[in-house]
């Protein structure tokens, strides 16, 4: 019988082993089709009833509002930070982007490709370890829109309160933290986030928009670009990533089975909570991120001495726990711990974490 190990990946993550369970038995036959779900036509009538059920249960999930579009795209959160300033900016002047780390200044940098970029808060004065306070954002009421990363995966700093943007569009990279926990979508313009941490494979992309943002690009923009192409085509103006919207259906359903975003809420605070209680009893380990502002799904931590790492990270393989290694750009450790977690593997980390440190401490 095969070992499943605790997976702590940012990205590409963990998936529910229910869901990955249920894939392998239906991969070869999906439901008495004689088919994989893979080998479909996007256009037959078995796989646009796998996405018509993937977008209502999202839809129900998240209680998306009537006039919401949900799309399901390809190109990742990084086609995202193109395309929103080629669709958002509508001949209006300039855009309003907050920074709060790398995730952040990767949709600054795409945006002033586009337009003007105005940062009207930053995080760079505490080397990106704080979400900055609404009262702090310099905000233009003329602004195209206004733009924030809801979880920097890297830095692990997580808003955990909506900003309020009043009639400028709020629009939310909300990669690593979509379906952790109730959102009130109805206080976004757009929302949008890559599949590969809480949702399903990579190659999917969704993007929640208010139907008024759609169709009012300009000049217009290549027709893959513009959310208008797909609006119209329902998500299926060319071949859509089939497969991993089946697999993030599956997740859906399952999110659904185990008490929806408000149960993924307190089962995230839960596991957090057992890192960073930890954390807060020992100086062999450190997080620097203000407490407030502590990101449930990603936590970075570092040793105290780096010399360590590696041998850290070599006796949590062998207890069955892999990529602990924390982001290139900061070193150090870190845990993701998205929805497909169990406490189990935040237990087994947090055990490991005392008897490392009892050990070297
Ligand atoms: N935004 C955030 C917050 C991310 O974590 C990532 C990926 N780790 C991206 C954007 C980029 O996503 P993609 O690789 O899907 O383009």
């Amino acid at each position: 019988i095969m070992a499943r190990i605790f997976n702590f990946s940012a990205g590409p993550a963990a998936l529910p082993e229910a869901v990955l369970q249920q894939a392998a038995d239906e991969m070869l036959d999906w439901h008495g089709s004689g088919t994989s779900v893979m080998e479909m036509s996007h256009r037959g009538k078995e796989f646009m009833g796998i996405a018509a059920q993937a977008e209502a249960d999202l839809r129900e999930l998240m209680a998306i509002p009537a006039n919401y579009k949900v799309l399901f795209l390809q190109g990742g959160a990084s086609a995202q930070f193109e395309m929103i300033p080629i669709n958002l900016l509508r001949g209006k002047g300039a855009a309003d982007y907050v920074h709060t780390g790398e995730w952040a200044k990767k949709a600054i940098k795409a945006a002033k490709a586009f337009g003007n970029v105005n940062v009207v808060a930053s995080a760079e004065d505490k080397a990106f370890t704080y979400a900055p306070a609404q009262a702090s954002w310099k905000l233009d009421k003329n602004a195209a829109y206004v733009h924030y990363t809801a979880n920097e995966t890297i830095g692990g700093v997580e808003f955990h309160w909506t900003p309020d943007t009043g009639d400028v569009p709020l629009v939310c990279d909300m990669s690593s933290n979509i379906l952790s926990k109730p959102v009130d979508v109805s206080k976004f313009g757009l929302i949008y986030a890559g599949a590969q941490k809480n949702i399903g494979p990579a190659g999917l992309t969704i993007v929640i928009i208010r139907d008024d943002l759609v169709g009012h690009a300009q000049p217009t923009p290549p027709a893959m670009l513009d959310y208008k192409t797909h609006v119209d085509a329902e998500s299926m103006y060319n071949t859509p990533p089939t497969y991993a919207i089946y697999i993030a259906g599956l997740v859906f359903q399952w999110l659904k089975k185990n008490g929806g975003v408000a149960a993924m809420e307190r089962q995230n605070i839960a596991k957090a909570n057992l890192l960073y209680d930890y954390l807060a009893t020992t100086d062999f380990y450190r997080n620097p991120v203000r407490k407030e502002d502590r990101s449930r799904m990603n936590v970075p931590f570092t040793l105290k001495d780096a010399a360590l790492d590696e041998e850290f990270l070599k006796g949590a393989k062998s207890r069955g726990m892999a990529q602990l290694k924390g982001h290139r750009s900061v070193g150090g450790m870190r845990a993701s711990i998205y929805n497909a977690m169990p406490v189990a593997g935040v237990e087994a980390l947090v055990a490991y974490m005392k008897e490392f440190a009892a050990q070297k401490g």
